[in-house]
C-alpha cells in the first residue's frame, strides 16, 4: 500500500471508531442519513491502463467464481461489458476520438442517497456510515425493482440459481472496512488510479489535480453532485482538442462524460428521492411488482427461444398479458381510477427500461 492510495485512510485501526462516531448531518430533503464523514473512491481515468488487476482483486478477496477469460487477457475491456452476479467490477476501454483511448471502472457508485435502497421495500439495502450501500439478501423477495431503480444498472440478479437467487454487487468491501483494510480492487491498483478516502477529501484531491492539471482534466467532477451525490467519483482527461469547461458545469461536461459512458444528466437532486416519491404516488405497484419481473423474466426466456423475426411481437403480447393481468388484481382490489394510474405508471417504467436496454453500451 502506498502513501498515495492510501492517502486519507488514517491510520487503518482506527477506522472504524472513528466512522462510529462520525456526524451525521441533517437528514433535510435526503430519504437517508447523509454520513459525510464516510469513505469514498476517486477513479482517475488518466492513470487507468485497463490491466484489469482491481477485477482480480475483487474476485480474489470476495471468493468470486473465477471469469472464462483470465484476468490477464486484456482484450475484452474493448467491449462494453457490464458487471455480473460473479463480477462486482468490470473496466472498459473508451474512444475519447483523435486516437485517444482512455479506460474506466465500473462498480456499485455507493450513492449518497441510493435509489436501489429507496426502492425496496423489505430494507435489503443500507447506507453505512463508512460510505458503502450494501445489501442483506434475508429480507429479498427478489422483485428486482432495486434494479430497475439503480441510475447505474449496478444490481444484478443470480437469474440461474435454482433456489433462493440473490442480488449481487459491490460491497465497497464493506467487510475489509471494518477490519481497517482497503477495499480489494484498491489494493490491488499498482498505477494509483484508485484514490481511497473521505469523501469529502476525495473531492479536495480531485480538484488540486484539475487545478494543476487544467489542460489535463475535465473540469468535473463526476459524483460529486450527480445523483445526489455519490461515494466513488471519477475523473476524466480532457479530451484532446477540446476547450476547457465551466468548473463543474454538468451540461458541457456531459459530451465528454458521455464518451466514457457516464450520464450527466441524473440531476443532483438524491436518485433516492425520486424513487421513493414515485413509489409513493403508486404504492399499489409496489405488489405487484414481483407478478410483473416474473413475467418479464419469462418473456426473456421466451424471446431466447422463439425466432427473431417473432421476437418482438411476441415479447410485447407476453408483456401485456402480464400487465394485464396485474392491473385487474388492481382493478378488483382498488377500483378503476387506481388501475388506470397503475398501468399508466408500469407501462412508462417498462418503457424506459426498454429504451435503456436498446440503447445499448455496457451500463445497461
Ligand atoms: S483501476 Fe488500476 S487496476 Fe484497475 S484497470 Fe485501472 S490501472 Fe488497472
Ligand atoms: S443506486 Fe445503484 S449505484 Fe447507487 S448505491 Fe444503489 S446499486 Fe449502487
Ligand atoms: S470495493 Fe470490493 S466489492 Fe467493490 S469492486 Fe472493489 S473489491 Fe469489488
Amino acid at each position: 500500500m502506498n502513501r498515495r492510495k492510501f492517502l486519507t485512510f488514517m491510520g487503518t485501526a482506527g477506522v472504524v471508531s472513528a466512522l462510529g462516531t462520525a456526524k451525521v448531518a441533517e437528514a433535510g430533503v435526503h430519504t437517508f442519513p447523509y454520513y459525510d464523514n464516510g469513505y469514498g473512491v476517486l477513479h482517475d481515468l488518466t492513470r487507468c491502463i485497463g490491466c484489469r488487476q482491481c477485477e482480480a482483486g475483487c474476485n480474489r478477496v470476495n471468493n468470486l467464481k473465477k471469469p472464462d477469460v483470465p484476468f490477464t487477457d486484456v482484450t475484452v475491456t474493448h467491449k462494453r461489458r457490464r458487471t455480473t452476479t460473479t463480477e462486482w467490477t468490470v473496466v472498459n476501454r473508451y474512444d475519447l476520438g483523435n486516437n485517444e483511448f482512455v479506460f474506466r471502472k465500473i462498480q456499485c457508485f455507493h450513492c449518497n442517497d441510493p435509489a436501489c435502497a429507496s426502492a425496496c421495500f423489505t430494507k435489503c439495502y443500507q447506507k453505512n456510515p463508512d460510505g458503502s450501500v450494501t445489501y442483506d439478501d434475508t429480507q429479498c423477495v427478489g422483485c428486482r425493482y432495486c434494479m430497475v431503480a439503480c441510475p447505474f444498472y449496478i444490481p444484478t440478479f443470480e437469474y440461474e440459481e435454482a433456489f433462493d437467487p440473490i442480488i449481487q454487487k459491490c460491497t465497497f468491501c464493506h467487510n475489509r472496512l471494518e477490519k481497517g483494510q482497503l477495499p480489494g480492487c484498491v489494493e490491488s491498483c499498482t498505477m494509483d488510479a484508485l484514490t481511497f478516502g473521505r469523501r469529502k477529501d476525495l473531492i479536495n484531491i480531485a480538484r488540486k489535480r484539475i487545478a494543476e492539471n487544467p489542460d489535463k482534466y475535465l473540469d468535473y467532477i463526476y459524483g460529486e453532485h450527480d445523483a445526489g451525490g455519490t461515494a466513488w467519483m471519477v475523473l476524466m482527461p480532457k479530451p484532446k482538442g477540446m476547450p476547457q469547461i465551466a468548473p463543474g458545469n454538468a451540461a458541457e461536461a456531459a459530451p465528454a462524460m458521455k464518451k466514457v459512458g457516464l450520464d450527466t444528466h441524473l440531476g443532483t437532486q438524491p436518485m433516492g428521492e425520486l424513487t421513493y416519491g414515485a413509489l409513493g404516488t403508486v404504492p399499489m405497484i409496489i405488489s405487484f411488482w414481483p407478478v410483473i419481473f416474473g413475467g418479464a423474466y419469462g418473456m426473456t426466456k421466451r424471446r431466447e427461444a422463439i425466432a427473431k423475426a417473432n421476437q418482438e411481437k411476441a415479447v410485447a403480447e407476453e408483456r401485456q398479458k402480464t400487465l394485464e393481468t396485474v392491473v385487474q388484481c388492481i382493478e378488483k382490489e382498488q377500483g378503476k381510477d387506481a388501475a388506470d394510474k397503475a398501468r399508466a405508471a408500469m407501462t412508462a417504467a417498462l418503457d424506459e427500461q426498454d429504451a435503456k436496454a436498446e440503447k445499448g453500451g455496457e451500463d445497461k
